[in-house]
């Protein structure tokens, strides 16, 4: 399979350019499309699953046009949006069975085993007499990835899936996940730089509606490889160092700030030498952006 995504451009009606000559080329296996709120995923996301429609720009996927052939595209895509609404007074087994019966597997018999086998994919067979309202984040995820894939699907857009997880529903939703990318294309659109490291082969970074990088990451990893440096300070101490360094990243660790900066060079002070992540390419992109688009502040 092979998606691909040309000069696609959206501004909304109050003037919000959400999506600014994006192009992009994902092949079969799991793609991450990094970025943080509002940089233009959802949008992005919602017009590949031909929800809606974008100013000017084309979709291909293998000879489908996305953007003209809806229907065909909607028969092998699987979409598992941001908040999956689910009935809550409805199990699971009985709101699985009715999706399907709209995707049109008529025979119930079909059905029927349809919906025990993803039942037991997502590994929620165990509770599927059980009211949707009472299903846990992560529970509620596995049922969004089951009702995604009632229809064998070719292409699968998850945005934001992992919000609200707990580590152990995390780890099973990435490892079904995983699974999925072996026979189709799975974008994966979230503002977590983890989920991108552990599950993607493939990746881009978007900010403000640009594509600012798209490769593998751990190529894009060695890129940066001995560029970064870090230094343990005093909080007290951050604005002094924000102002007078470019600082990629900022983290606590036992409550005091670690920050990394980008150089060639030893920048001195007391800064080390420290092994790359995916962390510091992604925040190195979104803060060159920043700066190309805001003014310098004092
Ligand atoms: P993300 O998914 O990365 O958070 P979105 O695609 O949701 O980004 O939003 C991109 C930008 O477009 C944001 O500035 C957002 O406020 C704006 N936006 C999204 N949907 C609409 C809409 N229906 N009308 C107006 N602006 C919107």
């Amino acid at each position: 399979m092979k998606l691909t995504i040309s000069n696609l451009s959206k501004t909304y009606p109050n003037g919000t350019r959400a999506l600014d000559n994006v192009s992009i080329e994902i092949q079969t296996g799991m793609f991450g499309l990094l970025g943080p709120n509002g940089a233009g995923k959802s949008t992005l996301m919602r017009t590949i699953a031909t929800l809606q429609m974008p100013d000017s720009g084309s979709i291909q996927l293998n000879e489908l046009n996305v953007l003209t052939q809806k229907k065909e595209v909607r028969q092998i895509l699987g979409y598992l949006p941001q908040e999956f609404g689910v009935y809550p007074k409805i199990s699971a087994e009985s709101l699985l069975d009715h999706l399907a019966v709209l995707k049109g597997i008529t025979h119930k018999g079909t059905r029927k085993e349809l919906v025990k086998a993803l039942l037991e994919k997502t590994n929620l067979y165990h509770v599927r007499k059980k009211r949707l309202g009472g299903f846990s984040g992560g529970m509620k995820q596995r049922f969004g990835i089951a009702q995604a894939l009632l229809t064998r699907p070719k292409l699968i857009i998850v945005d934001e899936p992992t919000a609200g997880l707990d580590p152990a529903e995390r780890n099973r939703f990435h490892n079904l996940l995983s699974e999925l990318g072996e026979e189709a294309i799975v974008i994966l659109s979230t503002h977590i730089v983890d989920d991108v490291k552990e599950l993607c082969t493939d990746m881009a970074i978007i900010n403000h509606g640009k594509i600012l990088m798209q490769g593998n990451p751990l190529a894009a990893i060695s890129e940066v490889e001995g560029r970064v440096w870090k230094k343990r300070i005093h909080k007290s101490k951050l604005k002094e160092y924000r102002n007078n360094y470019q600082l990629i990243s900022e983290k606590l660790i036992a409550g005091q700030p670690e920050i990394h900066v980008l150089s060639d060079e030893n920048p001195g002070e007391g800064f080390l030498s420290t092994e790359a992540d995916l962390e510091d390419v992604y925040f190195s992109y979104i803060h060159k952006s920043q700066a190309a688009t805001s003014p310098v502040s004092a």
